[in-house]
């Protein structure tokens, strides 16, 4: 089983330098303005400076006088972290989402050339859409594949053969693996123990010594064994639009209308956050309060606010509603695909 670990270098500070290029080049730093603020993410510029997240920005300022200081605008990071997810959920893989630019894709049985080219392209189709540079790591394990990606760092990837884990992780510091904070690594360090694989190298009864019933999961992952799989949340990503009438509505023209409007809407979400959509829905809340869903599935995907209203109708007419009283109406679309896909023929053979 393999594992592909992504995390976009710098990603708020990068995002700031791509859409204000003055700043290329220059020592940034992404923090709030308050007195207490702390760095959020500082630039590649910076780092040598000794700034780096959760800095307190005014330590930061001292140590780098130059520091470019730009306010977050988090709504923005967002959006670009939805383009960003689609991307990697794109291939049908197995997503594990960390935070807003970091992410595990499960490569199930692929050969690690295969799993290898996967990587290159996700970054490459990252880049090509957002052009920011994502870092990776693949490797047969969660913490091998971070570690990596973690080393390659700015724009790079680094797969870690399987069978090559153990030779991998050796020469890097204890620190480094899961699970050994820093109160850990000084009672390693006293012992003699910095790397990881000084660690790997013990026996039985030193590991029990020091690590108890932890002893084993620590010794297998000091030699990269990490068996846990990349786990994709469960959260039904859609985007949709809903009215709710002040007086409940039995016809069927005027119900049709608003599905227009909402098609328009959510087709205006879809192309802001550049996704199309495989699905479509109308939700219905009767005046009884009973709820009726509907859905169809597009054979291509689509942002077209008249194609979305077409299959919204179709679902509407399948509701059978029959006159009815309606006190709510919504329109859904979900299964995104990143980008505008081209129209292909209707007929094609
Ligand atoms: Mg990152």
């Amino acid at each position: 089983m393999l594992v592909a670990h992504f995390d976009v270098d710098a990603f708020y500070a990068s995002v700031e330098i791509r859409d204000d290029p003055s700043l290329r080049g220059k020592a940034v730093a992404v923090a709030g303005s308050s007195r207490r603020a702390v760095v959020l993410t500082a630039s590649y510029e910076a780092r040598p400076f000794g700034v780096h997240s959760a800095l307190p920005l005014w330590r930061a300022r001292e140590a780098c006088p130059q520091l470019v200081v730009v306010p977050p605008r988090m709504a923005v990071y967002k959006d670009v972290s939805r383009q960003i997810f689609a991307i990697f959920e794109s291939r049908g893989l197995p997503v594990e989402g960390l935070s807003l630019d970091e992410a595990f894709i499960g490569l199930g049985e692929m050969t690690f050339r295969e799993a290898y080219s996967v990587a290159e392209r996700v970054r490459a189709d990252v880049l090509a859409a957002t052009q920011l540079t994502v870092s990776a790591g693949v490797a047969s394990g969660k913490m091998v594949a971070k570690i990596a990606s973690d080393s390659c760092k700015p724009n790079g990837l680094l797969g870690v053969e399987p069978g090559t884990e153990a030779e991998f992780l050796a020469p890097l510091s204890v620190g480094r693996l899961w699970g050994i904070g820093p109160k850990t690594k000084a009672k390693l360090d006293v012992c003699g123990i910095s790397t990881i694989g000084d660690l790997a190298r013990l026996d039985g009864s030193s590991l029990r010594a020091l690590f108890g019933s932890w002893s084993v999961q620590v010794s297998e992952l000091a030699r990269g064994i990490d068996t846990r799989v990349v786990e994709p949340q469960r959260e039904t990503k859609s985007i949709s639009s809903e009215e709710t009438f002040e007086y409940d509505v039995r016809d069927e023209v005027a119900l049709a209308e608003l599905l227009k409007e909402q098609a328009r809407d959510v087709a205006a979400s879809l192309e802001k956050e550049d996704l199309s959509a495989r699905t479509v829905g109308v939700k219905i809340k009767r005046a009884d309060f009973s709820t009726i869903g509907r859905q169809t599935h597009l054979a291509e995907p689509t942002r077209d606010a008249h194609r979305i209203y077409r299959a919204a109708l179709h679902c509407l007419h399948r509701a059978q509603l029959n006159g009815a009283p309606v006190r709510l109406l919504g329109l859904r679309v979900a299964t995104f695909v990143a980008g505008e896909p081209k129209q292909t023929a209707l007929f094609k053979r």
